[in-house]
């Protein structure tokens, strides 16, 4: 019989007095980029640190009653906690790093994901999307940015990764408790944890909410798992990404509606809200219900504050990549919604489509998230431009390169994936600002940093690396039940060799096999006694993609034959632990995507701020980052229709690239053994791309283009009961009502064929305004050169003025523009609506050209 118990409760550790302050410091997740907070947990019981997976609230829920009794009387270590704690301390209380014109009046930011990944005892993310949301928060925390971070708890994690002996990926799931976890109960005002109901296909769902401290910012965590559901409901928020389609409509408007709802039950109420991902998008239905409700608004009202004051980041680069939802699953679910929007179920799904009206077309999260945010952006450059394509079609009368989707490239959070002695190194050369304001730090000082102690630093992580890596592939093939020869095999990995590091999750464009195209070849650059190269592979698949997980088989077959065993293997259970070894330790990065579906990637990121050379396609962060001399570029630009093609051409660069340039580069030594040409590029990394790619300088973008527009939008828009939105709503009916009417009727200038550079261009247009007043119009140049096909390619614009309006109500407008560049230039009209009162994070799509 298995016994349950009838009640259960939560022991609190008995700290003894001189430890107290160990109970705010395990309660905030600083510990995770604060090293000497880290080494603190660690110098409390080092296995059992180990055994939390780094999770200080078990640890001491743990440890021995003796053990905490010595503690408090080891002078070394109070003196080491009373360091930390100041530290902690002089950080929440500092006063903010970035101030940005127009987020002074205390607006608060509500950023919303699906995941977050912030530390190895929370594993409630399965790759980029959740590490970039995490590091999101830490380096809003750094900054002094009033944000707050919304997301779902899930109690039995991602998975947990285990292969099996014939090499499949097996999930084991876990069973998280909240009370063991650094993280706390969100209590109302009446000391009871507040609940939120979520509408449901008929019903009520509740969800309750945890609060995780990351450094200055709360991350408010919600889940069903609460007595008062249903049982099927309590599993709702059970497992992230798991279940179905109906699974994950409700994991949404958990996130979503249930966010929004808690945050109001906290009495925040944010200017701004930014969804992380389309998963998120019913946030902006949410709100908009509520501003309705508020200010007695009709649904076009409350819409404009709302999609002004929203963000929307895209981290895909097919239109598939985010959740699409068949129509009558959303009819089901979220009918009582729109009721309440006073919408029909038309009018709510066309939110959700690119073309309007047409029921055979899913409802997409994302064109929601689209359709419900004022700014809008891409994750890297070239995805700005993926976007744009994917996307044009919900902006039908604009050119691809004017559709409203910025780019602001991903970063990573330094002080988190920067090794503990790369760190101190870098403390003592640059000084210690590269932590949390390392775009105005003194990168530069990198390159007085001696070569042999860079080189010695990072060998020493290549070590760690090593040692970690023979251990665990040791246990894992232990368990897993191999021939001891095999298991032998993993030991012999080498602590001076060349070490590649490859790790992500596992989905079909990132082609972690294309390494193994030649296996021949592979084998011959691998087995060479003189210069040995070894290979380490990490990641998981997730539990529904059967072609992913036939890729982790490939690469544990590969590892098992006799010609690689010791030299390419595959580590189980890719974590941000384990991922913060691998970006350190390895010598160079390897990142292989069919591109351009690799939106931004963030690992290779992650690599060169630890000196490790980065080899890459030229997608995602890398195209726009690339500098020779640095790391290397697969494949250089060239992209190939025939996927086939294009693999077998990016593996023969990757090949040629290892036998001709890495492995000699890394090989050749000087007398003291360093290998100068390599280090100097180690140097060149650092300083060309950490500073760059961080998320301090990603928050900052975010809080200058659009947090601060999108603020500025609420407050105007919302000012006096939703005033200028009425307003605002009104005149955007009557535009678009009579926007057919208004016609170009001629564009008119000098005439020349040929011009000299600089020379003003004077043109003359004239319009007829239909019902509209010449006021409502805005008259534009868009000019540049004329590519193939006479295309034009806008470079810039000029605006016109606006001189007179005759009997005939004709409008007449003039102005000039200068350009600069040579060859054939071209222009075009553009008449857009305007208003002095519509925001310029609105876009209405409304535009005629001529
Ligand atoms: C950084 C990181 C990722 C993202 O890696 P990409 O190369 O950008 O795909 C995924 N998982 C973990 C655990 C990471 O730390």
């Amino acid at each position: 019989m298995r016994l349950r118990p009838a009640r259960t409760f939560i022991v609190e550790p008995n700290l003894p007095g001189p430890l107290e302050p160990l109970r705010k410091l395990s309660r905030n997740l600083y510990w995770t980029w604060n090293t000497d907070a880290a080494a603190l947990f660690e110098r409390i019981d080092r296995e059992l640190w180990r055994a939390t997976d780094h999770n200080p609230v078990r640890l001491l829920q743990l440890v021995t009653p003796e053990r905490l009794h010595e503690l408090a009387e080891d002078a070394g270590f109070l003196e080491h906690q009373r360091r930390v704690a100041e530290a902690l301390e002089a950080y929440l209380k500092r006063p903010p790093i970035l101030t940005v014109e127009g987020l002074d009046r205390g607006d608060v930011i509500a950023y919303f994901s699906l995941e977050f990944a912030l530390a190895e005892c929370l594993p409630n993310y399965s790759g980029g999307l959740g590490v970039l949301a995490g590091d999101h928060l830490k380096s809003a925390s750094d900054l002094g940015l009033p944000l707050v971070g919304v997301g779902l708890f899930y109690h039995e994690g991602y998975f947990r990764q285990e292969i099996s002996p014939d090499g499949w990926q097996q999930e084991v799931y876990l069973d998280l408790d909240p009370a063991t976890l650094p993280m706390q109960h969100v209590l109302g005002a009446d000391g009871k944890p507040v609940e939120v109901s979520i509408p449901f296909d008929g019903r009520d769902v509740w969800a309750q909410a945890w609060r995780i401290d990351v450094g200055k910012t709360p991350l408010y965590v919600l889940s069903t798992n609460i007595e008062r559901n249903a049982p099927p409901d309590r599993e709702i928020t059970a497992r992230l990404y798991g279940g179905d389609n109906e699974t994950r409509i409700q994991q949404e408007m958990v996130l979503g509606i249930g966010g929004v709802r808690l945050l109001q039950a906290l009495g925040i109420e944010p200017a701004v809200c930014h969804m992380n991902e389309g998963h998120s998008a019913l946030l902006g239905v949410e709100r908009i219900r509520a501003a309705m409700e508020q200010f007695g608004a009709t649904f076009a009202e409350a819409r404009l504050p709302v999609t002004g004051a929203t963000v929307f980041t895209t981290h895909t680069a097919v239109a598939a990549g985010i959740d699409l939802f068949p129509p009558d699953l959303v009819r089901r679910y979220l009918a009582h919604t729109w009721q309440r929007l006073g919408l029909d179920d038309r009018a709510f799904l066309d939110l959700g489509r690119t073309r309007p009206g047409d029921d055979g077309e899913p409802f997409s999260m994302a064109v929601l998230g689209l359709n419900l945010s004022g700014y809008r952006n891409g994750v890297s450059k070239l995805h700005r431009g993926v976007s744009q394509r994917l996307w044009e079609t919900a902006w039908p009368n604009l050119p691809r390169e004017l559709v409203p989707i910025d780019a602001i490239t991903n970063g990573v959070h330094l002080p988190t994936w920067v090794s503990h002695e790369m760190g101190e190194l870098f403390d003592r050369y640059v000084g210690p600002a590269w932590r949390d304001d390392p775009e105005r730090a003194n990168w530069m000082a990198v390159y007085d940093i001696p070569d042999e102690e860079l080189w010695r630093v990072h060998e020493g992580q290549r070590q760690q690396l090593v040692l970690r890596a023979k251990q665990q592939h040791t246990e894992d093939l232990l368990r897993r039940g191999l021939p001891a020869r095999e298991i032998e095999g993993g030991r012999t990995l080498d602590p001076g060799a060349l070490t590649i590091g490859f790790a992500r999750r596992f989905a079909g464009y990132k082609r972690a096999t294309l390494l193994l195209r030649d296996l021949d070849r592979l084998a011959r650059i691998l087995g060479n006694a003189e210069r040995p190269v070894q290979v380490l592979f990490s990641g998981k698949a997730h539990p529904r993609d059967d072609g992913a997980k036939a890729l982790i088989r490939e690469v544990v077959q590969a590892s098992r034959s006799p010609e690689f065993r010791g030299r390419l293997l595959l580590l189980e259970r890719y974590d941000v632990e384990l991922g913060r070894l691998l970006v350190a330790g390895s010598d160079v990065w390897l990142n292989t995507p069919l591109r351009p579906l690799e939106a931004s990637g963030t690992s290779g990121m992650k690599a060169c701020a630890n000196g490790v050379l980065h080899m890459s396609v030229l997608d995602g962060w890398w195209w726009e980052a690339y500098r020779p001399g640095t790391g290397w570029a697969i494949g250089r630009n060239r992209v190939d229709d025939d996927p086939e093609a294009q693999d077998a051409f990016d593996a023969e660069s990757l090949y040629g690239l290892l036998e001709d340039e890495v492995i000699p580069l890394f090989y050749d030594r000087d007398a003291q053994g360093v290998p100068r040409e390599w280090v100097r590029r180690m140097k060149a990394t650092i300083v060309t791309y950490a500073p760059r790619f961080s998320t301090n300088r990603m928050v900052s973008d975010y809080a200058t283009r659009a947090y601060a527009p999108a603020a500025a939008a609420w407050h105007a828009l919302r000012a006096n009961g939703l005033e200028r939105a009425r307003e605002v709503a009104a005149w955007l009916e009557r535009v678009r009502a009579g926007w057919n009417a208004v016609k170009v009727y001629a564009v008119e200038d000098d005439g020349s064929e040929v011009r000299p550079a600089g020379a003003p261009v004077r043109v003359r247009v004239q319009l007829y305004p239909g019902p509209l007043q010449p006021t409502d119009l805005k008259v534009d140049i868009v000019y540049g050169r004329t590519g193939a096909g006479r295309e034009l390619q806008i470079e810039a614009e000029a605006p016109l003025a606006f001189l007179s309006q005759q009997e005939d109500r004709l409008c007449r407008y003039e102005g000039s523009f200068a350009p600069d560049s040579g060859g054939r230039v071209g222009y075009a009209v553009r008449v857009t609506p305007c208003h002095p009162h519509l925001p310029p994070v609105i876009c209405t799509g409304l535009a005629h050209w001529a």
